[in-house]
């Protein structure tokens, strides 16, 4: 007979899901009550007021998709996105290519800004694209490029849409909670994130948010929305008319309690200390993994501090040094993806993760497997 799953005891430095405190674990361990209970409804309006601080934003369109960062960012585009919507796409990484595929089944006009993996988006590109096509209705980046581990300057790109009189979607999946995000003082429209990166919940939720021009550009669509569990009008009836809130899908109401309880985490720590603890600690794993002389793939100006990315040194098997540091060590750590694949790690230190124990213990880790 099968038995029950009992998970290995993993230390997840990877890029994503992070390790997850017990005192979310335990949060989820409560029972279950209805998804239309007066006190789920209580909930939800935490967890809105909770993001709202996390996104730096007064929007009332806040609330957690009900699944994983994917679908968050699958609700921007399908929503703001109509056929024949001209869009400038910024693609440095894994993530931007995903927007890019997003805006053509959307029907939607691409126009590609590329820079190199790596590398931050370069503002006066996106700027010469937006002289080129004056007619872009929005534009889209990511923030924290997880497969590169570069950062882009949001607040400039951000500016630069407004005074095109573009809107603009973000991809701040790992970038909430983790680094410096403003979304109001920045003029961003529409962004998602993900609850398994720096908030340190476990996978499956999605936060976004959505500013007042955005929700007027859904409202004056000409086409109907072609996701019915993602259309905003319908899902709206759900998360946002407190008093009468209709059925919509049943929210995953564990998840959900683990989502309020990272929140109330961070919140007791603090946005800006938990972006300060983010950067201190990736200096102490920078100056090791200097010290044993490996390199970072970003230049320092543009470096996320929750995802840093490092050259796997000449000769040595990338593969066979994750699976020791998972075999021996309980050591989880990333691959590199795409272009970058068997050429880098990604070492995550987002939430939890990011303690001065996991660091130290990956230094060690590290070196024991390196020639
Ligand atoms: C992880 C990630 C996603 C996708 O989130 P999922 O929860 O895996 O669907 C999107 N964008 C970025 C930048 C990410 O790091």
């Amino acid at each position: 007979m099968t038995t029950s799953f009992i998970p290995p005891k993993r230390i997840l430095m990877g890029p994503g899901p992070s390790d997850v405190p017990q005192r979310i674990l335990d949060a989820m361990a409560r029972p279950t009550i209805g998804h239309l209970d007066p006190a789920f409804v209580d909930l939800m309006e935490q967890i809105k007021a909770m993001l709202r601080m996390a996104f730096q934003t007064e929007n009332a369109l806040t609330f957690p998709v009900s699944a994983p960062g994917s679908a968050g960012m699958e609700m921007c585009f399908v929503n703001l996105v109509e056929p024949g919507d001209k869009v400038i796409v910024c693609r440095n990484g894994v993530f931007g290519g995903r927007m890019l595929e997003n805006v053509k089944r959307c029907g939607g006009v691409p126009v590609v800004v590329d820079d190199a993996w790596g590398a931050a988006v370069d503002p006066q590109k996106v700027r010469d694209a937006f002289k080129a096509n004056p007619d872009a209705k929005m534009l889209a980046f990511v923030h924290a490029e997880t497969s590169t581990g570069a950062q882009s300057d949001a607040e400039a790109l951000g500016k630069i849409a407004q005074e095109f009189g573009a809107l603009t979607i973000m991809d701040c999946v790992t970038s909430l909670g983790g680094t410096p995000l403003y979304m109001d003082k920045w003029g961003i429209d529409a962004v998602y994130s993900g609850s398994q990166k720096c908030l340190s919940c476990t996978p499956g939720l999605s936060p976004v948010s959505f500013s007042e021009r955005a929700i007027a550009r859904i409202k004056a669509r000409t086409t109907v929305v072609q996701s019915w569990f993602l259309d905003l009008n319908l899902v709206l009836g759900y998360w946002q008319s407190a008093g009468k809130r209709t059925y919509h899908h049943t929210a995953p109401i564990n998840p959900m309690y683990g989502l309020h309880e990272a929140l109330v985490i961070l919140e007791e720590e603090g946005l800006e200390n938990a972006w300060a603890r983010h950067r201190a600690m990736h200096e102490k794993l920078k100056a090791g993994l200097e010290g044993m002389g490996l390199n970072y793939v970003v230049e320092a100006s543009a470096r996320l501090p929750q995802l840093n990315s490092i050259y796997v040194p000449e000769g040595v098997d990338e593969a066979a040094v994750r699976a020791r540091l998972l075999n021996e060590f309980n050591l989880e750590i990333g691959a590199g993806l795409g272009d970058m694949s068997g050429k880098i790690w990604r070492i995550g230190l987002m939430g939890y993760s990011a303690k001065q124990e996991n660091v130290d213990y990956c230094l060690k880790a590290l070196k024991t497997c390196l020639p």
